[in-house]
C-alpha cells in the first residue's frame, strides 16, 4: 500500500479509502470482516456520511475497538448551524468516538447552498466551533461540481475536497485538482467505479492511483473486493500507462456529464447515469451492475421519445448548467433495447 502526506493535514494516508456507503446494505458480519481486513492490509482511511443509512453506527459497532488505527472521516449534509452541530454529535456517538478526524460538508452543489453553510447561521460554524472544542479535528468539502469547488476553496476555510474522479469523469484535473495542490490541501477521489459502470476493476481503480490525489475512496462490501482494490494498487503506474488511462478518460468523459443533479425528469430517468454509462457501455461494455441498471429503467428510458410535454422543449435540458443534450442520449440508449 503506498502512502502519502495528506497535504496540510500531515497524516500519513493510505491511497486506498475505505467507502463505507453500501455497508448498511450487507450482513453486519460481513462488515465486519471487509472493514477489518481493509485495517489489517493497509487501509487508514474510512470515509462515510451522517446520510449513509447506519454506516456510521456499523463504523462504531465493528472498528471503534481500532480506533488509533484509522483517519475517520465522515460527512455532514445539514446547511443550518443547529441541525449540523446535533449532527456532529450523533455521528460521534454512531461511530463510538471522541474525535472525527475529518469533517465534510456534505454534497454542496448549488451556490445558495454554498452560501447557507457558510453564513452566520450555517453549518460551517457548527464544524468550527467542534473543531475548537476537539470534536473534529479538520474541515473539508465535498461537491460534484469542480470548477465550483475551486472557487470556493479561495478563503482557506477547508482542509480538504472530495470529488470525482474516474475514467469516465476526469473533469477534476482541469482547475480543482491544481488549485487544491497549490494550497497543499488534502485531494481525495471518489467513485473510481462511477457507481459500479466501469470496467475492469483494476483499469478503474488504476486511472485514479495515476493522478494527483491522495486517497481514492471506493465503495467496499466484503473482504473479496477489498482483496480487489488493494491488488489493483500493488504496482505503480508507468507513464506509458498512464498516457494510455488518459487517452480513455478523455474519450469516456466525451458526455461531460457532472453528476450535479440539476435535472430531473417527470418520467424518473436516472438522467446521469444514462449519460455517464453510454459512452462507457460503446468503449467498454458494462459491468453486472450497469446491465441490472439498463433492465431496471428500460421502460422509463424507453419512453422518453413518447413524453409529449417535452417534445419541443426537453425539460431537462433548460435545468443543465452545462446545457448538455441529455434528451437525444436517452433517446439513443432506448435505441439500444
Ligand atoms: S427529454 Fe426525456 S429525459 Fe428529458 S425530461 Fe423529458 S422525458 Fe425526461
Ligand atoms: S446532465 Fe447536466 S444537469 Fe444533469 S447531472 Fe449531468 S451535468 Fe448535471
Amino acid at each position: 500500500m503506498r502512502y502519502r502526506t495528506f497535504g496540510k493535514i500531515g497524516f500519513q494516508v493510505s491511497s486506498l479509502g475505505f467507502g463505507a456507503m453500501n455497508l448498511p446494505g450487507v450482513p453486519l458480519e460481513q462488515a465486519r470482516a471487509a472493514l477489518n481486513y481493509a485495517l489489517d492490509n493497509g487501509i487508514n482511511y474510512i470515509d462515510t456520511a451522517a446520510a449513509y443509512r447506519n454506516s456510521e453506527e456499523i463504523i462504531g459497532e465493528c472498528i471503534s475497538h481500532r480506533r488509533d488505527e484509522y483517519f475517520l472521516a465522515t460527512k455532514t449534509g445539514k446547511r443550518d448551524y443547529a441541525s449540523a452541530k446535533e449532527e456532529i454529535e450523533r455521528s460521534l456517538t454512531r461511530m463510538k468516538t471522541d474525535v472525527i478526524d475529518l469533517l465534510q460538508i456534505h454534497y454542496v452543489n448549488y451556490v445558495h447552498e454554498f452560501k447557507a453553510a457558510m453564513e452566520e447561521d450555517g453549518a460551517y460554524r457548527a464544524a468550527l466551533e467542534a473543531k475548537k472544542a476537539g470534536k473534529i479535528r479538520h474541515i473539508g468539502i465535498t461537491g460534484h461540481r469542480p470548477e465550483l469547488l475551486a472557487k470556493w476553496i479561495q478563503k482557506d476555510e477547508f482542509d480538504q475536497v472530495l470529488f470525482h474522479l474516474n475514467l469516465a469523469q476526469p473533469f477534476a484535473l482541469n482547475e480543482l485538482i491544481p488549485e487544491l495542490t497549490r494550497r497543499n490541501m488534502g485531494k481525495v477521489a471518489m467513485k473510481p467505479l462511477s457507481g459500479g459502470f466501469i470496467q475492469p476493476v483494476d483499469k478503474a481503480i488504476r486511472y485514479p492511483y495515476s493522478q494527483d490525489v491522495h486517497v481514492i475512496i471506493s465503495g467496499m462490501v466484503s473482504v473479496d473486493e477489498v482483496k480487489e482494490n488493494i491488488a489493483a494498487m500493488e504496482r505503480e503506474v508507468e507513464d506509458a500507462e498512464r498516457e494510455e488511462l488518459e487517452r480513455l478518460a478523455l474519450r469516456l468523459g466525451t458526455h461531460n456529464c457532472r453528476r450535479c443533479n440539476y435535472c430531473s425528469c417527470p418520467l424518473g430517468i436516472p438522467i446521469p447515469d444514462v449519460m455517464i454509462s453510454s459512452v462507457i457501455r460503446e468503449e467498454l461494455g458494462l459491468l453486472p451492475k450497469g446491465v441490472g441498471f439498463y433492465e431496471k429503467h428500460k421502460e422509463k428510458i424507453v419512453s422518453c421519445a413518447d413524453y409529449e410535454p417535452c417534445k419541443e422543449k426537453p425539460q431537462c435540458q433548460q435545468q443543465c448548467p452545462y446545457h448538455l443534450p441529455m434528451q437525444s442520449v436517452i433517446q439513443k440508449a432506448a435505441a439500444s433495447y
